[in-house]
């Protein structure tokens, strides 16, 4: 880099952080995604690295609809996070500049519609290689974006989640659930079947197709079951490899998470993670090449005192540093 480009990024990167708990308080002002400052997207090509953005949309929830309200509750919770990672020394400000860029302008009583509009949304940011963390909404947001950040080379995939979301359609033939989206971005061909691991998928089926198909394409699922007996390091190295050094993607479905520790969300499954394991599992993956990632399906109405919010914020800020490392390396590179 030369010396002007990097004291341009320098300036970047002291302005667009966290406003500090010691400068004003962090129960004060208007809520951002970290207290971020708010940027409009296309204000944030070649101003800021990562992007964090809310859709609010749960009209493919097939159960308990409420995530819609997830982008605004996490936000609220969010500002509690600071900006140096205890355990593992990252400090994701201080290695990426980053915004909350809004809300994605979605359609409430149209998924086909917010379908187009979330990857309308994502394109311009993808073309200009900013990083999308995202905030659902329920787990359909994912394949729009999929097809936003994987046009032109298939992504890998780290999956963590109760359900493996590869359900074909649902209710009479609707194909745009969010039981289906990665069902969607593999035959879209955004999705490298062969590079993406699903992790703590468990509960009762409706059928064994959905995980039949997935397996069939090369998909390994890493059943809550088998996490047990190997224990998370070595699933971790694992998913890792498979996923290898190319791009790829980490979407995290809340109900990964053991209802106990997140019971605001839609189809909450026993038996799952507790918050300290979701933690020590995102932090065995740092290194890869991650292109965007997104948090889903907390669902606020189903909350109880925010406890689930509070363990989406907490893990967003995880998934942050991941993302913040890599955003470093490839400006160093
Ligand atoms: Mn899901
Ligand atoms: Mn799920």
């Amino acid at each position: 880099m030369t010396a002007n480009a990097d004291d341009a990024r320098r300036e970047r990167l002291a302005r667009f952080r966290p406003a500090s708990g010691m400068e004003t308080p962090r129960f004060s002002g208007l809520a951002s995604f970290m207290r971020l400052p708010v940027l409009a997207p296309e204000a944030a090509p070649g101003a800021v690295e990562i992007g964090l953005i809310g859709i609010p949309f749960d009209g493919t929830t097939t159960n308990r609809p409420g995530a819609r309200l997830g982008p605004r509750a996490v936000r609220e919770a969010s500002t509690g996070t600071r900006a140096l990672n205890h355990a593992t020394g990252i400090a994701p400000y201080a290695l990426a500049a980053c915004a909350d860029l809004g809300d994605v302008p979605v359609n409430p009583v149209d998924a086909a519609e917010t379908d187009r509009r979330i990857e309308a949304f994502y394109r311009p940011l993808a073309e200009a290689g900013l990083v999308p963390l995202s905030v659902g909404g329920d787990h359909f947001v994912s394949f729009p974006i999929l097809r936003a950040l994987g046009a032109g080379r298939p992504l890998g995939l780290i999956h963590i989640d109760a359900h493996s979301d590869t359900d074909d359609s649902q209710y009479g033939g609707s194909r745009l659930t969010h039981g289906t989206p990665f069902r969607r971005a593999v035959e879209a061909g955004v999705l490298d079947p062969r590079r993406c691991v699903q992790i703590g998928i468990r509960g009762s089926m409706d059928a064994a197709d959905e995980r039949d198909w997935a397996k069939d394409r090369g998909i390994r699922i890493v059943e809550m079951e088998e996490v047990c007996a190997r224990g998370l390091p070595e699933v971790a190295a694992e998913a890792r490899a498979v996923v290898g050094d190319a791009p790829a993607y980490l979407s995290f479905d809340i109900d990964a998470l053991d209802p106990a520790f997140a019971p605001g969300t839609g189809t909450p499954e026993i038996g799952g993670f507790t918050t300290r394991e979701a933690l020590h599992l995102l932090r065995a993956l740092r290194g890869l090449d991650l292109v965007g990632a997104d948090l889903v399906e907390v669902a606020p109405p189903l909350d109880a005192g925010g406890v689930t919010a509070l363990a989406g914020a907490g893990l967003l800020f995880e998934i942050l540093c991941l993302l913040a490392e890599r955003v470093a390396a490839r400006a160093a590179a």
